[in-house]
This record gives structure tokens, sequence and C-alpha cells, in this order.
């Protein structure tokens, strides 16, 4: 009976053994890790918040717009363009054959540059000494204008004072060369150290010469270039544009232009009357007036013509004649073209010499011998 007693009692244990090992957690772990429920947290003391990263914004690109084509609003010049004259709106020159407009910018109220729209009017008489206006106006695309003016004064270019020179100076002076007979000439002045004036004409064609003499210490002026009076007397222009294509060949040969001039018959010359009244009236005032001078005579060899057939020894005998006796200066015109002449110094020269004469070549101070302008 004992042993049946222990027996169930034995099996009463057993039973309960499996009951409790088929509780809630025995049926957990039969589970697949899938069918679990997730695990409760442990109940916390005190209740901390959470701290959740915020999820990373992967936005979408956003499209850029293009702004909407709305038209910019055109600035508009509010006030009158501005010109600025180079040089100033009062300028003085000396006489020339040109003037050159220094210059001028012009701009609008918003800095945009106008210059090549400025309209100049008004002229200058470059070489007329007196007083000019010249005006520049401007305008720009919406009415706005401006208008200045520019004084021009042309004066004179002021010429060096005249120097008296030493008592009985002699001054040779040839014409129309330089021709063939120029080199001998040269040759004859080197010998007695003497030293002249050579007024050249500068269509020939032995320019060297005018190298030449100039190295040997001798002065060059301009004569002319055409020796044509009904080209180059028939107007100022006319006159310029000989007298300045002088200078380019003297130039060509010396380096450098000359102030010293000779105009062709000389300054009393009536060859300009029938071709441009009172054209020599202008001429020697303007002439000098631009800083030039320029130089008669007051003793001639008259050897103009060069085939009348004189000697040496008559041009000789008329330049012994007329050379001044009383001291003052004697300008001489001879011309190099005239062998007769040019022998004729060979005698001239020493006799002169001997006479207590000095030979100078022109320059801007030797005293002038102007004829009488009758033209
Ligand atoms: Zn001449």
């Amino acid at each position: 009976m004992i042993r049946r007693s222990f027996l169930i009692l034995l099996g009463a244990l057993l039973v309960l053994s499996l009951f409790a090992a088929c509780g809630p957690d025995a049926q957990i772990e039969a589970l697949s890790p899938d069918e679990r429920a997730p695990a409760r947290p442990a109940a916390a003391a005190t209740a901390i918040p959470m701290v959740i990263d915020p999820p990373v914004c992967t936005a979408s690109p956003v499209p850029v717009l293009s702004p909407t084509p709305t038209a910019a609003p055109t600035p508009i010049p509010v006030s009158d363009p501005v010109i600025l004259l180079k040089g100033g709106e009062s300028l003085t020159v000396n006489a020339a054959f040109t003037f050159e407009d220094p210059g001028f910018t012009a701009r609008d109220y918003l800095g945009e540059d106008l210059t090549s729209r400025v309209v100049v009017t008004g002229t200058v008489t470059s070489y007329l000494v007196g007083e000019y206006a010249l005006t520049y106006a401007v305008a720009d695309d919406y009415g706005n204008s401006t208008r200045i003016e520019r004084t021009v004064t042309v004066q004179p270019v002021p010429l060096p004072e005249l120097v008296p020179p030493p008592e009985k100076t002699i001054y040779l002076t040839f014409d129309d060369g330089p021709g063939d007979h120029t080199a001998l000439l040269l040759d004859i002045l080197k010998k007695y150290d003497v030293k002249a004036t050579f007024f050249v004409v500068g269509s020939r064609r032995r320019k060297d010469l005018i190298k030449r003499a100039f190295d040997e210490g001798h002065s060059i002026g301009v004569h002319t270039f055409t020796h044509d009076y009904d080209k180059m007397y028939t107007s100022l222009d006319a006159y310029f544009q000989d007298f300045l294509a002088t200078q380019e060949v003297i130039r060509d040969q010396t380096g450098q232009y000359t102030t010293l001039f000779r105009f062709p018959g000389g300054s009393g010359n009536t060859a300009s009357i029938s071709r441009c009244r009172g054209l020599m009236t202008q001429l020697t005032k303007i002439m000098e007036d631009m800083g030039y001078r320029y130089f008669d005579w007051n003793c001639s060899a008259g050897d103009s013509n060069f085939h009348s057939g004189q000697s040496a020894s008559h041009y000789s005998s008329v330049l012994c004649g007329k050379v001044k006796k009383d001291g003052s200066p004697t300008l001489i015109l001879q011309h190099d073209l005239n062998r007769n002449s040019i022998q004729a110094l060979d005698y001239f020269i020493p006799w002169a010499l001997k006479k207590g004469y000095v030979f100078l070549p022109l320059d801007m101070t030797s005293p002038v011998v102007h004829s009488l302008v009758k033209n």
C-alpha cells in the first residue's frame, strides 16, 4: 500500500513538473525567432527620453529655374554730355604752315564715349596772326547736347635779336644752285677759308653739293623748288608748297630745316604782280611771323644772265666797285650757275681781305637787307 502511495505521489510530482515546464517561457523557446514578440524593455526607474537620429533627407534635386525674362530698364542719360578739350579752352600757338587741333574727348552722362560724334566748326588760319574761335558740339541719342568753344590765338614766332656785325662785313650769297660750278665755288671759298650762304633750288640734280656746302660751314637757305613764277607766285598756298618742298631737300641733305630764305626775284619782284596781286605784301609778313628771315641784297654782281659772256675780271671789278666803302655790311648777290662770276672770287676775295673786309655767312642775327615791296 505504501509503495502504491509512493508511486502515486511520484506520478503527481512528475505531472506538476511537466506542467511547470510547459509555462509561457517554455512555449517561447519552442517558437522560431521570427515568431517571437519583441522583448519587453525592462521597466526603468526614471523615464529617459529617447534620442533618435532624424532620418537622412535625400531630397530630390530642386530644378533651377531661369529667371523670367523681364526687360531690364535701359539707363537714360539725364544730363548733357561733357566735352573735354585737350590743351584747354584758350590756346596760344605760334604761326605755322599748319594748325593741328590738340584734340578732345566727349562722353555722355553714363560715360559712353561720344568723341566720334563731335562736330568741330570754325577754322584757324595757322599762318595769320590773330584770334580764332572753334566750336565743338555733340549730342547723345536722348536729346542731350553740349556746345563749347575754344579760342585759338596765333602769335608770331619770336625772332632772335639782330646783332650788328663787325665793320666791313661782306656776306657772299649765291642763288639758283647747286649746279655744275658749285664745287669749284666751294673749292675757292675753302682756299680762302671764307664762309658764304647758299639759297638753293630744291629741284637741282647736284643735291649732294648742298650737303657739302653745309658740312664745310656755309649757311643754307631756301630759294625755291621750281623757280617758276607761274607756279610759285600764283597764291599763298602755291608759294608755301614750293617753299616746303625745298625745305625737305635741305633737310635730306643737312639733317635740318633752315630758317633763312630768299624770294626768287627778291621781295621787290614785280613778277608776282600780274599773278597774284598783293602776294609779296602778305608773304613778307607771314613768313617772318612764322619764324623765317628773308634776305635781299644791296650789291649785285649782275650775273643772272649766265650766257652774257662777261669775263671773270668784269665781275670782280663790279664787286670791288660796289662793295660798301663806309664800313656798313655788304650783302652780295651772285649765282653759282655762272662760272665766270664764281671765278671772279679768286680775285675779289683776296682783294677784300687785304682791304680789311671780313666774310661771314648769314644767320638769324645777321642784319636784314630788304628791298621795297612792290606787290
Ligand atoms: Zn633765283
